[in-house]
C-alpha cells in the first residue's frame, strides 16, 4: 500500500474536468483519504516545486498554478505513486501517452512553451510524503 498526492490544477477545475480525474483515480481501485479545494499561494508552491525554483519556466508555472482555485488530494492504494504517473502521462501533453489524462485533456505546449497538463502526481514515495505534509501538514 501506497499513498500519494494529486492536484487538479486550475485548468482542470476551469474546464470541469474535477469529476473525470476523480473517476479516473476510483476507477483504478485507489481509495481517496483527504480532499481539498483552495487557492494557491506563492509561498505553498515555491515549497511544492522547490526543486524547480531555479528553473528559467519557474515564472511560468507560478502564473499557471495561480490562475484559479485547484482541488489537493490524496489516496491510497497498491503502487500508487507510479500507478498514478501512469495515469497522467508524461509532462509535456504533446508527448503524453494514449488514454492518459495528459494526452486526453491537457493542452500545449504554444510557441512560449506554456503547457496546461492538468494534474500533478508525487513522482516518488519520498516526494509523496514531503507533499503530503506541504498541503495537509499542520
Ligand atoms: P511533472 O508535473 O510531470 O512531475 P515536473 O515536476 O518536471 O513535471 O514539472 C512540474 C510542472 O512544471 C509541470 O507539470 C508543468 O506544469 C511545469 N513545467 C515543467 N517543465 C516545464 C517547461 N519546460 N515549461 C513550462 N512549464 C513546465
Ligand atoms: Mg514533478
Amino acid at each position: 500500500m501506497q499513498e500519494t498526492l494529486f492536484i487538479i490544477k486550475p485548468d482542470g477545475v476551469e474546464r470541469g474536468l474535477a469529476g473525470e480525474v476523480l473517476r479516473r483515480i476510483e476507477r483504478r481501485g485507489f481509495k481517496l483519504t483527504r480532499i481539498k479545494m483552495l487557492q494557491a499561494s506563492k509561498e505553498i508552491l515555491a515549497k511544492h516545486y522547490e526543486d524547480l525554483l531555479e528553473k528559467p519556466f519557474y515564472h511560468q508555472i507560478e502564473t499557471y498554478m495561480l490562475e484559479g482555485p485547484i482541488i489537493v488530494g490524496t489516496f491510497t492504494g497498491s503502487d500508487a505513486v507510479k500507478t498514478w504517473r501512469k495515469t497522467m502521462g508524461v509532462t509535456n501533453p504533446a508527448e503524453a501517452e494514449l488514454g492518459s489524462i495528459r494526452a486526453d485533456f491537457a493542452q500545449g505546449p504554444d510557441e512560449n512553451g506554456d503547457m496546461r497538463n492538468m494534474v500533478h502526481g508525487s513522482d516518488s514515495v519520498e516526494a509523496a510524503k514531503r507533499e503530503i505534509e506541504i498541503w495537509f501538514g499542520e
